[in-house]
């Protein structure tokens, strides 16, 4: 399919527009390598629709105190604490997709948890089920305040049909630690419900046909804010075509719901000096789920 093509087929779909994914943090594959991985070559990602609005009021405990003295020790330099990120100046950004909310949805927009978890694990929509083990569909309270979404399964997620189970997931976990939260006080989900062979990037197709999926999710859950990681992750979250880089430090929105964007855990393994930037980030997500609604 060429371009044009490809344009054409996403905007009859409702999608408003296809990313060409680019260099820099973008460029490098985050899902974790069991000796298979492929070179990350360009690849398109589609702005994935996603939400509903959030209007839980946010449920407080004693754990969730920001640790403003202690230095997580996932970090080596901890930036000193702010109020910089407070949400209600920097909202920016809708990512209201008119028409997308019925592309490929089939009854999907109005199944309950144990309807969508029997929909993913059947699904053959794309290719990826042909070589997946198994669907991994999101983990975690669900009703959470606070929703991880990063890219795709790699090889030990596909195994074990847990989301972020791996290295970066051993990372992941130490950062919600380090704004108080245990894994199982948030909920972690992907971009695709199944690994692209190999850990290669994920296509427009795959991303299209799996939209539906975590939309439903982030409607059940009604986050109180979401945290996505990484390039495909943010550029999907957002129909953003800038790097990481460039979408972190500040708050976007999703349909009423804020959205922090922060570097893959699996991007840190290999560039802790990132490490500081992330701790920011994540701040900002533990004030806007602290934030009175
Ligand atoms: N990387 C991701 O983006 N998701 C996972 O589940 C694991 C690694």
């Amino acid at each position: 399919m060429n371009e044009a093509e490809r344009r054409q087929y996403l905007q009859a779909m409702g999608i408003q527009y296809w990313i060409p994914r680019s260099a820099s943090e973008d460029t490098v594959v985050e899902r974790e390598t069991v000796g298979d991985h492929q070179a990350a070559e360009p690849v398109e990602v589609v702005a994935a629709p996603v939400s509903k609005a959030n209007s839980r009021p946010y449920m407080g405990t004693p754990d969730r105190s920001l640790p403003d003295d202690e230095p997580p020790p996932w970090l080596d330099e901890v930036p000193p604490p702010s109020n910089e990120y407070l949400p209600t100046e920097d909202l920016v950004g809708h990512a209201d997709q008119p028409g997308s909310d019925d592309f490929l949805d089939d009854g999907v927009s109005r199944l309950d948890w144990a309807g969508l978890e029997a929909r993913v694990t059947q699904c053959q929509a794309c290719e990826l089920h042909k070589t997946r083990i198994q669907t991994v569909f999101g983990v975690g309270k669900r009703d959470a305040d606070l929703l991880v979404i990063g890219e795709a399964p790699g090889a030990d997620e596909d195994r074990k049909g847990e989301p972020f189970v791996g290295r970066a997931g051993q990372l992941l976990n130490a950062m919600l630690k380090a704004i108080g939260l245990q894994r199982e006080q948030v909920y972690i989900a992907n971009i695709l419900k199944c690994r692209p062979p190999g850990n290669r990037d994920p296509r427009v197709e795959e991303v299209v046909h799996c939209a539906p999926f975590l939309q439903r999710q982030v409607g059940l859950i009604k986050p109180r804010a979401i945290l996505a990681v990484g390039a495909v992750a943010a550029k999907n979250l957002l129909q953003s075509d800038e790097a990481v880089g460039r979408l972190r430090g500040r708050v976007h929105q999703y349909n009423g719901i804020p959205v922090v964007v922060t570097y893959h855990p699996a991007y840190l393994l290999r560039s802790p000096e990132q490490k500081a930037k992330a701790w920011h980030d994540l701040q900002k997500a533990a004030k806007l789920i602290l934030a009175k609604p």
